[in-house]
C-alpha cells in the first residue's frame, strides 16, 4: 500500500504497523526458503539418477530464488517505513505519526501532511 493511500485509508500509524508486518512476514518465507534450500541440498546426496538430481536441483534454484526475492522485499518495505518514519515528527511541536494527508502527487510517494495537534504542515518523502 503506497504511502498517501494508506494514511488516507487507515491513518500513518496502522500504515507503518502493516509495513512492518508484511516485510516481517517477508523475512519468515525468507528464513522458510533457506530451510527448503537445506533440505534440498541433502536430497541431493541421496539421489544417483540425473532425472531425480534434476528435479532436486530445480528446487534448489526455486527455493534461492524465492528467498532472495522475499529477502529484498523485506529490506525494501522495512526502509520503506523507516524512511517514512524519521519524517513522522511534526517539526512545530514534535507530535509523531499524528497526521493528515493533505496532498500527494502521482506515485503516492511525497505528501504533504498536518499535524492534528498544531495544524502545521510539511512533506514526507519515501
Ligand atoms: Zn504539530
Amino acid at each position: 500500500m503506497r504511502l498517501a493511500e494508506g494514511i488516507r485509508r487507515v491513518g500513518f500509524r496502522k500504515w507503518y504497523e502493516r509495513q512492518l508486518l508484511q516485510s516481517h512476514g517477508h523475512l519468515v518465507l525468507t528464513f522458510l526458503c533457506l530451510v527448503a534450500v537445506f533440505g534440498a541440498l541433502e536430497a541431493m546426496r541421496g539421489t544417483l539418477g540425473w532425472a531425480e538430481r534434476v528435479e532436486e536441483l530445480a528446487t534448489l534454484v526455486l527455493c534461492v530464488g524465492t528467498g532472495l526475492w522475499a529477502l529484498r522485499r523485506y529490506l525494501y518495505l522495512l526502509n520503506h517505513a523507516e524512511l517514512a518514519a524519521s519524517q513522522a515528527d511534526c517539526p512545530q511541536c514534535k507530535a509523531y505519526g499524528r497526521l493528515d494527508l493533505v496532498q500527494s502527487d502521482d506515485s503516492g510517494e511525497r505528501v504533504t501532511v498536518r499535524c492534528r495537534g498544531c495544524g502545521h504542515g510539511w512533506r514526507i518523502e519515501v
